[in-house]
């Protein structure tokens, strides 16, 4: 492996580091160093089975065990990350969603015109291969298959979830990637035959690999960068227990929204009294470098399914209905999901769920790092539903999906489980509910957000550079200012797309 200077390291090949590799090394004078901690698997023939099923999530065996509390005093429950070459677009549920135009008019409007939907939709477009839908808002043959389910490949409760939407007057959804629509059907999922298509597997191909400028290097942890002189000097990795500094001067940190802003704090970049609690010598005071986490959070509630209409072997997710809350401004800030089987880190369980995921919550988590040691896991205080607005939506959210489970076309599959029924006649009985057993959507975001010169919420500007150090930039789901409405996997590559297209080009120094 070479140890190059003139190479831009890029740390975590996740949703947007495995991207940035390989876009950035289409040019072949870019040459690019892709540090990962997680293994890698080069030959897709030999990608375990958890990461290639793209039925569920593969939650335990590339993980880094990751915990966080709902609320403080909670018990604390698995807040799953893939450790692994693709991140955790390789373990994830699969659904490709890019959020409304609003989200990043939004990112346009605090001073980042280059955010703007109209100029992320090309990117969009570049990074899917949509296999269903060709018009304006899509693209073929980019590096991401992107496929709806069929009516005939729904499970029954998937379908009669469709059933119940059409019942209660949503309008039906062709395809969830067309931001003029709205309400119910079949989800936008990166399947090929049921498998999960990572970004790894996406964009690093064994043809990508094949490049001379590029090195992908696996079980390598990034404990620190080395700055002199406000300017990027090295690395320091950790290589199945063999630790060096690499010299380096261009370093772009894709390690996500849990740990890229530990690396920053580790390097003595990030609020001033946070980098001397853990005794680092201060680089630079960036004091929006980690003080909150951005967040969807869900709530589910379980039914009994009628004697064998639940399969633990179908598809967990399939279906979607979305839609704009009570009172909101923006369009589809709320999504139902019903899911097939109840999936537990520790196995599966067969019983119908229905979820409700608030999109545009205005609530955040908070994250701490115990020392400056690479392996201390933080300690994340989730205030799942803790702001009032969240809580309404997901209490909507709740009375819509027991509406749905009361509807001819989902009734004769069911019956309620869990909670019952006094908990779901009031509103107010919900409200504690949510708050008690809602969780996180694992949507963890904008821990070291962008934004405009002077902006005292950013940790970067609207190119990723961080504040006050040269030669280093934020490219992961860590740099989105205010969170998608959607899922966050596609905007993540999205981000990836436009990061590589500018390090390709030499236009981000
Ligand atoms: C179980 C699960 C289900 C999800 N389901 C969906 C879904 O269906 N749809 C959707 O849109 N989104 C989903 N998400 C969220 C989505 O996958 C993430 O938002 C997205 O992958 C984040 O991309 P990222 O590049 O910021 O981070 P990641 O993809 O997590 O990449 C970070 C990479 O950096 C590596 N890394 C971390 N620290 C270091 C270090 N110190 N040194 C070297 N390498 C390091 C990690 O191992 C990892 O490979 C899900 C997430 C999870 C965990």
């Amino acid at each position: 492996m070479r140890a190059d200077a003139a190479a831009t390291y890029v740390v975590g090949a996740g949703s947007s580091g495995a991207v940035i590799a390989s876009r950035a090394t289409e040019n072949p004078d870019r040459e690019v160093v892709l540090l990962e901690a997680g293994p890698d698997y080069p030959d897709p023939a030999r990608l375990p089975p958890d990461l290639r099923d793209g039925t569920r999530n593969a939650w335990t065996s590339h993980d880094w065990g990751f915990r966080y509390r709902q609320r403080r005093g909670a018990p604390r429950l698995p807040m799953p990350r893939g450790r692994v070459v693709g991140g955790s677009s390789a373990v994830n549920t699969c659904i490709a969603l890019r959020g409304q135009p609003s989200d990043y008019d939004e990112w346009a409007d605090r001073g980042l015109p280059e955010w703007s939907w109209d100029r992320c939709l090309p990117a969009f477009k570049r990074l899917e291969d949509d296999l269903d839908v060709a018009n304006e808002w899509h693209g073929q043959g980019g590096p991401l298959p992107i496929r709806r389910h069929r009516p005939e490949e729904l499970t029954p409760w998937q379908s009669a979830f469709l059933g119940a939407c059409e019942e209660l007057g949503f309008a039906r959804c062709e395809d969830t990637n067309d931001p003029t629509t709205t309400g119910y059907g079949a989800h936008a999922m990166n399947l090929r035959r049921g498998e999960r298509v990572s970004a790894a597997q996406a964009y690093l191909t064994p043809e990508v690999r094949a490049r001379d400028n590029l090195t992908v290097r696996a079980e390598t942890l990034v404990r620190r960068v080395i700055v002199k002189n406000r300017a990027v000097e090295g690395i320091e990795v950790d290589t199945r227990g063999r630790v060096e500094v690499l010299p380096a001067r261009r370093v772009v940190l894709c390690a996500g929204a849990v740990a890229t802003p530990g690396i920053l704090l580790r390097s003595g970049i990030g609020p001033r009294r946070e980098v001397a609690r853990l005794g680092v010598a201060l680089v630079a005071d960036v004091p929006a470098v980690g003080r909150r986490m951005l967040d969807h959070f869900g709530a589910m509630i379980a039914f009994v399914p009628r004697r064998g209409a639940c399969s633990v072997h179908a598809p967990l997710i399939q279906t979607c209905l979305r839609y704009r809350s009570h009172g909101a401004t923006t369009d589809n800030d709320v999504m139902v999901q019903p899911g097939s089987f109840l999936q537990l880190p520790r196995g599966e369980v067969p019983c119908f769920t229905l979820m409700v995921c608030v999109g545009k919550t205005r609530g955040s988590s908070t994250l701490r790092f115990p020392s400056a040691d690479p392996r201390a896991k933080p300690e994340v205080d989730g205030r799942v539903f803790a702001h009032p607005d969240d809580r309404a939506k997901a209490v909507e959210g709740l009375q819509i999906a027991g509406r749905c489970a009361r509807s001819r076309a989902m009734r004769g599959l069911t019956h309620l489980g869990w909670p019952g029924r006094a908990t779901m006649s009031s509103r107010a009985a919900l409200g504690d509910w949510v708050q008690r057993f809602g969780g996180t959507a694992y949507h963890l975001c904008g821990t070291a957000p962008m934004g405009a010169d002077g902006d005292p919420d950013a940790a970067l500007d609207g190119r990723g550079r961080v504040r006050g150090v040269s030669g280093l930039w934020v490219a992961d789901a860590s740099a989105f200012p205010t969170i998608p409405s959607a899922n966050t996997n596609l905007p993540t590559i999205m981000l990836g797309e436009r990061f590589g297209a500018w390090f390709r080009a030499g236009a981000n120094d």
